[in-house]
């Protein structure tokens, strides 16, 4: 199997409280790892690591087999390959949806406008997005400006796209929007890590199911296993409560 992200002995600081500790797994090319837990267990703390928006304390992250953890690391183009979508969106607000999806290509990526723009329409038009070109952010409903946060980190052609509670911002009736873009992505390959409180996603579309709980890894497995059979108590308290 070819490994895209190995993440080993990972922990993170902030101050003296230790919220993650000795983490380890590996993400495979075409693979959807979902990660669950309660509130505060440290899930957006890992995937920022992922990322690099923190520096873990100690432990290794190798991208492609290569740490990313090293002073010469381009922060930018590491991004535009190990993408990001939030929970708030963090689209620019002052520019219009394609903008949005073209600055990146463009300032990163060095893509000429032209190329850039079909290559924002053709994901526009993935996520269903492509009759808002010129809208502004503030003119698009959650679900909308989510599909087009995704648009926009699908453009730089990621290896693998974080997800962190991309549908947790949203009313209720937008959820299913967003997730059924996201299967779509799962469906045609893509590499993804999501943390997500949707148990029935991750039930369907995971690869593989990581359970944390106050900062490490409490249990992990197929989805089958996780939410049928879970092994340990801290498991079963956890999908009793959210289930
Ligand atoms: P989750 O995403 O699972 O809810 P987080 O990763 O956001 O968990 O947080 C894990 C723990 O780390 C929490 O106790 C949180 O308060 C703490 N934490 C997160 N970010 C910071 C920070 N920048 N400074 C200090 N503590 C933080
Ligand atoms: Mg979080």
């Amino acid at each position: 199997m070819s490994e895209v992200l190995e993440i080993r002995n990972l922990s993170k600081k902030f101050g003296e409280r230790e919220v993650l500790k000795d983490i380890s797994f590996n993400v495979s090319k075409g693979q959807v790892i979902c990660l669950i837990g309660s509130s505060g267990s440290g899930k957006s703390t890992l995937l920022r690591c992922l990322n690099l928006l923190e520096k873990p304390t100690t432990g290794e992250i190798d991208y492609r087999g290569t740490s990313i953890l090293n002073p010469g690391m381009n922060l930018f183009q590491y991004r535009s390959k190990v993408g990001m979508v939030f929970q708030q969106f963090n689209l620019f607000n002052n520019l219009d949806v394609l903008t949005n999806c073209t600055t990146g290509q463009m300032n990163v990526m060095k893509t000429e406008k032209e190329e850039a723009k079909q290559r924002a329409l053709s994901f526009l038009e993935e996520v269903g997005m492509a009759a808002y070109i010129h809208a502004r952010p503030s003119q698009l409903s959650g679900g909308q400006k989510q599909r087009v946060a995704i648009a926009r980190a699908l453009a730089m052609e990621p290896d693998v796209l974080l997800f962190d509670e991309p549908t947790s911002a949203l009313d209720p009736e937008m959820v299913g929007e967003v997730l059924r873009v996201m299967k779509q992505l799962a469906d045609s390959g893509l590499t993804m890590v999501v943390v997500t409180h949707e148990m029935q996603f991750a039930r369907e579309v995971a690869d593989h199911v990581i359970f944390m709980d106050q900062g490490v890894i409490a249990e992990e497995g197929a989805p089958e296993q996780i939410f049928n059979n879970p092994k340990e108590d801290r498991t079963k308290v956890f999908l009793s409560r959210i289930l």
